[in-house]
């Protein structure tokens, strides 16, 4: 954990945008921060996927801030990037309705090497953020995912439907909190970055397959695929 703390230090010595001392992300930068909710269309999209917006580009700066914030436990980022999420779960917010967020599970042995879970963190931050506005809005880590998946990284979009197909499910007891408050509910699945769909597209399915249909799906940054295609 020693190296965690390290470079923990080493980044928070330097902004991520512009490599100035200081900050993890200066005032300068944050302030340029290339973010609006827009939606965007994985191609090919998974069927039946429900309409997913995003704040960014997956690019540098905001690139670089999920993973250090995720990978180097880079925890000053969780400010900037869940203020972000809540963008996109503006946009789609119903005033009649509570909105439940629910953050896309990291797998339990992922979480405990990484020794914190990204998703949620940045979660929590939307909804506060969110909350700060008015709205009515919670957490709820209703996903579950199965220790068994493989690395996504580096597999076509077939390949990861098929490592995917099942393995989330939702978690009996939160939903039965959450079917006590009695009030009507609009769920948005939230994840860092969409790429081919298929991780939200599951989420969707292992909450739908519950009973709970999904009103949108809301990510920090969204991938160009083109950039992904072999030239
Ligand atoms: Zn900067």
């Amino acid at each position: 954990m020693w190296l965690d703390d390290w470079l923990d230090l080493a980044f928070g010595s330097a902004c991520v945008g512009c490599g100035r001392a200081g900050r993890l992300l200066c005032p300068d930068c944050r302030e340029t921060l290339p973010l609006a909710a827009r939606p965007v269309r994985p191609e090919p999209c998974p069927d039946g996927l429900a309409p997913a917006f995003a704040a960014a580009d997956y690019a540098d700066p905001v690139r670089r801030m999920i993973l250090l914030h995720k990978e180097r436990r880079a925890f000053g980022l969780a400010g900037p990037l869940g203020q972000a999420l809540a963008l996109p779960v503006l946009a789609g917010l119903t005033p009649s309705a509570r909105t439940v967020l629910v953050p896309v599970p990291s797998r339990p042995g992922v979480v405990r090497a990484r020794g914190h879970d990204p998703m949620l963190r940045i979660t929590r931050v939307a909804a506060r953020t969110l909350r700060g506005g008015g709205a009515d809005v919670l957490v709820s880590t209703l996903l579950r995912q199965r220790d068994v998946v493989a690395d996504q990284a580096g597999l076509t979009a077939t390949e990861r439907a098929a490592n995917l197909a099942g393995r989330m499910a939702a978690r009996a007891s939160r939903l039965r909190g959450l079917a006590r408050s009695g009030v009507p509910l609009t769920v948005v699945v939230c994840d860092d970055v969409i790429t081919t769909g298929s991780t939200a597209r599951e989420a969707q399915r292992a909450l739908e397959a519950v009973g709970l249909p999904v009103a949108a799906i809301c990510c920090v940054a969204a991938t160009r695929r083109r950039h992904l295609l072999p030239k």
